[in-house]
């Protein structure tokens, strides 16, 4: 391992034991997700072939689904529960977000890539074409990770202060006008953010689990 040889040998050697599917680049995609619900969970039952295609930690896809999705959950197995309704888009887009922030290499599309720290920076690192970048964190996330309530998949409780001309209901918070389709004036309720989009946050009623 001293030598860029031996290094480039270990990394073809690596490639060739990729499936082929994983080395083709551009067309490389998720397996779709294979949900089902019970009682009041939502369960990822393909959770564990989702960590084997993207190569990452399980600890580490699973805690970003459950913060973007904005609900707690379990590994149980070889499966993710979720505590709550969640929809097969939902956790497909957050899927996705997923595989743009951490797999999929920027520069050529290839998903045949490392996460590594590099002075507290994460660094996605490509075994295709050796692009080497920081992770660039959606703006949701960033956001999670100031802490912020309002950030897309953000579970919070608003009172609603005006309605709109379509009756949405409408409350300014941390600098978002976050919107809750038809809900009366001083209806306080429990609402999950699904978008940002500008100083708007659209956000729909979530049931008590
Ligand atoms: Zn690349």
């Amino acid at each position: 391992m001293s030598t860029l040889e031996d290094y480039q040998a270990l990394l073809g050697k690596a490639r060739s034991a990729l499936p082929e599917t994983l080395a083709s680049g551009e067309r490389w995609t998720l397996p779709p997700a294979d949900i089902i619900k019970e009682g009041r969970f939502t369960i990822l039952r393909n959770f564990r072939e989702m960590v084997n295609a993207v190569r990452r930690e399980d600890q580490h896809l699973s805690k970003y689904l459950l913060q973007q999705l904005g609900t707690a959950g379990q590994m149980d197995g070889d499966r993710l529960i979720f505590t709550g309704r969640v929809t097969e888009n939902q956790i497909g887009s957050r899927l996705d977000d997923y595989v743009a922030t951490y797999v999929r290499c920027s520069e050529c599309g290839s998903p045949d890539t490392k996460l590594q720290r590099q002075d507290r920076v994460l660094m996605l690192q490509c075994e295709a074409c050796g692009a080497h970048q920081p992770v660039k964190a959606r703006k949701g996330q960033r956001r999670a990770e100031a802490g912020a309530q309002v950030r897309e998949g953000g579970v919070l409780e608003v009172t609603i202060a005006s309605v709109g001309p379509r009756g949405e209901g409408q409350v300014e918070m941390e600098g978002y006008t976050v919107i809750v389709p038809k809900t009366p004036e001083g209806t306080t309720l429990r609402v999950r953010i699904t978008r940002l989009q500008g100083k708007l946050a659209f956000a729909e009623p979530v049931e008590d689990a």
